[in-house]
């Protein structure tokens, strides 16, 4: 198969993170192997999702054996266990597995997924305390951080706004951003933007612009 969003996913390792993962890739249509050494949680799940087998997946044999070897892409869920995660990956690098997710619960772990292989290393705990530090100490609702400082952000109108035109405003002469996208009190879904319209006390906005920016569009007062 080349190409590489096509094709089964594995998810090892059912805890918390991975059985939700697991599930919301199922809900997305995707075909799932979920794979967990620990009979209870394979049983637990196996209600719920198509495909899950007991396996020690540090044991490449038993990986090969479930037709890992021919996935494109798997994710590494493990978190309390460091070794049984980098070892898992390891497994899945002599397999040839072209895309290895791995989940890190610490910086120390991250760097050694990295080094041993997982082309994508995430940090769910990590991740969502940086996000939502932002969401805690501004008025923004929702923000998302892409790297090289640039993000886009939900918010509400700032106040000094409310009433004025797209255009009157000259967001990005004067505040460095731009709305992508707005959806008024009475609407389902959002809209793009024209110059003339004007903003309303109960709009979302959704805003891009360096991080920076984004912040202090969002602070404004
Ligand atoms: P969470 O924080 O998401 O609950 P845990 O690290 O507590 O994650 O759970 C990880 C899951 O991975 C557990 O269900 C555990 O049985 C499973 N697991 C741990 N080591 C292995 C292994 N070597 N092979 C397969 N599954 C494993």
């Amino acid at each position: 198969d080349k190409n590489p969003d096509s094709g089964g996913i594995a998810v090892i390792g059912l805890g918390r993170f991975g059985s939700r993962l697991a599930e919301s890739l199922s809900a997305l249509g995707h075909q799932v192997l979920a794979i967990d050494r620990n009979p209870q949680q394979v049983q637990r799940w196996s209600a719920q999702l198509d495909q899950v087998a007991q396996a020690d997946s540090t044991d490449e044999l038993a990986l090969r054996q479930l037709g890992v070897a021919d996935l494109n892409r798997v994710v590494v869920a493990i978190g309390a266990s460091v070794e049984a995660s980098v070892l898992t990956v390891l497994a899945l690098v002599e397999l040839g597995v072209p895309q290895i997710w791995a989940r890190a619960t610490s910086t120390q772990h991250s760097k050694i997924l990295s080094a041993v292989g997982a082309q994508h290393v995430i940090f769910p705990e990590k991740e969502t305390g940086e996000r939502l530090a932002h969401l805690i100490v501004s008025r923004m609702l929702d923000f998302v951080e892409f790297g090289d400082a640039f993000a886009i952000a939900k918010m509400r109108v700032p106040p000094p706004l409310v009433g004025r035109t797209v255009s009157e405003i000259r967001l990005l002469d004067r505040y460095g951003v731009r709305i992508i996208g707005i959806k008024p009190p009475t609407d389902h879904q959002y809209r793009y933007v024209s110059d003339g319209l004007e903003l309303g006390s109960d709009d979302i906005l959704i805003v891009e612009g360096t991080i920076e920016h984004v912040q202090g569009f969002a602070a404004l007062a």
